[in-house]
């Protein structure tokens, strides 16, 4: 429970940080609110020689409209996104994650920097065709969130590179909703699924967008299920029709609180929940 010695610098700029990561090697690592890396370190599972506390950058905090969609910095913590309540669904997930100890000190970069499947976030981004920034000493680069999440706490962030910003394009008239499940209240998700749903001027479903959480090594988006809905009218038997496809292609790992087959049966159900509430 106690973590192994380590050597500790608080940046007063990205410059300065992104050259301590370098001067530190391979075994320093970013801090942001530490809500995933102590806890690793206290089990011996992560033993960086250096931390590198983004806390006194400047310019990394901050939710702002950026073309009708919004930027918002990377050190923004969950309880900061939980109450822009114009964010709609990434402010609807926000609010459900963890306590309000956990979503005060957590933040939206180091989530999804650490790219664990079973935070609530990571699918969001998927759902939102979103992006993100990261900058190293070579110059700033946008990865697509498509293009982010490689395996399980594996993403394209590189060693040297820090994430600065969250990029969500517009959503304006999507629908949306959320549908997590977990035993307690404040508990990670055991499957959750999130959805964005635009309607036609006919009733029909013009775009929809599906994020399951939980459901592989990565955040998923559920394109059997969208396919089915697109173009569909948006009513309750399209809706479950749709949902029946929403485990379509995933590979959700067996854990203590649900088998495979049990956390398919919940994608389908929370998903036909979440279309229900992005269609209504
Ligand atoms: C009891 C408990 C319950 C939780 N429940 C939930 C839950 O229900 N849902 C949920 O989504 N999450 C949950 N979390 C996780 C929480 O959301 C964390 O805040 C989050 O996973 C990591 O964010 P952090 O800011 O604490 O990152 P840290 O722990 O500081 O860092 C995590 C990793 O990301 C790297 N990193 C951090 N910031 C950056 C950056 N800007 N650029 C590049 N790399 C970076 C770090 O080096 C480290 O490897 C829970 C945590 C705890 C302790």
């Amino acid at each position: 429970m106690i973590p192994a010695e380590f050597d500790y610098v608080r940046p007063g700029s990205l410059d300065e940080a992104l050259a301590a990561l370098r001067d530190g090697g391979e075994d320093a690592k970013l801090l942001a609110g530490g809500h995933s890396l102590l806890p690793l370190m206290k089990l011996r599972m992560a033993v960086p020689t250096l931390l590198v506390d983004l806390g006194g950058v400047p310019g990394l905090k901050g939710i702002e409209r950026a073309n009708g969609g919004w930027r918002i910095g990377a050190m923004t913590s969950h309880a900061a996104m939980a109450r822009e309540s114009d964010l709609g669904l990434a402010a609807k997930v926000a609010h459900t994650i963890a306590d309000p100890q956990v979503r005060h000190r957590g933040t939206i970069g180091g989530s999804i920097a650490h790219g664990d499947p079973a935070s609530d976030q990571l699918a969001i981004l998927l759902a939102y065709e979103g992006s993100v920034i990261v900058r190293g000493e070579s110059g700033e680069r946008e990865i697509a969130a498509a293009e982010l999440f490689q395996d399980y706490l594996t993403t394209a962030v590189g060693e040297g590179e820090v994430l600065t910003e969250v990029r969500l394009p517009a959503v304006d008239g999507y629908g949306f909703g959320y549908h997590k499940f977990n035993r307690r209240q404040e508990d990670w998700a055991m499957v959750a699924a999130s959805a964005l749903v635009k309607k036609a001027a006919d009733g029909t479903c013009e775009d929809v967008r599906i994020g399951l959480t939980h459901m592989s090594s990565v955040p998923l988006r559920a394109t059997a299920a969208e396919q089915a809905l697109r173009g569909r009218p948006l009513d309750a038997s399209s809706i479950a029709a749709a949902a029946e496809q929403a485990a379509e292609g995933t590979e959700p790992p067996a854990d203590l609180n649900a088998s495979a087959d049990y956390k398919r049966h919940l994608a389908r159900v929370l998903t036909k929940r979440a279309l229900a509430d992005a269609s209504a």
